[in-house]
C-alpha cells in the first residue's frame, strides 16, 4: 500500500507546496512537484525536512537564503550590448536564456536598459530570499529502474525517450 510508504532514498515523492518570502510574507508560488528523493533534485534543506514523512503529512520548512537559492551576488550582474539581443528590444523583468561556449543554458533576468547596454542579472530569481515552504506529501512510491537511471520522474509511468 503506497499510503504506508515513507519518504526515503529512491522513492518518487509528490508534494503540494506553497512558497512564501519570509521577509515580505508574500506567497511566491503554489504548485505540485514530483522528484526522486535522495538524488539531489531538491533543495537539500527541504529534502532533509521531508525525510520519513508519509502521505498526508504536512510540514512547514524555513530556509535561509544561503540554504535555499543562495545569497544575492552583485558579481552575477553584467552588462551586455543591446545588439546581443539580435535586433529585439528586451523587456525589463523578463527572463531570457544565454548559452555558454560549453553549451550550458543559463537563465538571466533583464534588470535595465541603459542606452546601448542591457543590465542583466544571472542570480536565481529566488536568490537572497529567506523562504518558507508549506509542504504536503501527496504521493510516495518506489521509483522504477528507468526513473532511477534517468534521474527524474516519469509522471505517466510509461517508457519514453529524450
Ligand atoms: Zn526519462
Amino acid at each position: 500500500m503506497s499510503e504506508q510508504q515513507k519518504v526515503e532514498k529512491n522513492k518518487v515523492v509528490k508534494i503540494q507546496y506553497e512558497l512564501y518570502d519570509i521577509q515580505t510574507g508574500e506567497k511566491l508560488e503554489e504548485s505540485e512537484y514530483s522528484y526522486i528523493h535522495g538524488t539531489g533534485a531538491m533543495l537539500p534543506g527541504l529534502e532533509k525536512a521531508l525525510e520519513g514523512l508519509k502521505v498526508g503529512d504536512e510540514k512547514e520548512v524555513e530556509l535561509e537564503a544561503k540554504d535555499a537559492y543562495g545569497l544575492y551576488r552583485q558579481d552575477l550582474i553584467d552588462r551586455v550590448p543591446l545588439e546581443a539581443f539580435g535586433g529585439q528590444t528586451p523587456q525589463k523583468g523578463m527572463v531570457y536564456y544565454a548559452q555558454t561556449p560549453e553549451g550550458e543554458v543559463l537563465p538571466f533576468t533583464v534588470k535595465d536598459i541603459q542606452g546601448k547596454e542591457v543590465v542583466v542579472d544571472f542570480n536565481h530569481p529566488l536568490a537572497g530570499k529567506d523562504l518558507k515552504f508549506r509542504v504536503k506529501v501527496v504521493e510516495v512510491r518506489d521509483a522504477t529502474p528507468e526513473e532511477l537511471e534517468h534521474g527524474h520522474v516519469h509522471d505517466d509511468g510509461h517508457e519514453h525517450h529524450h
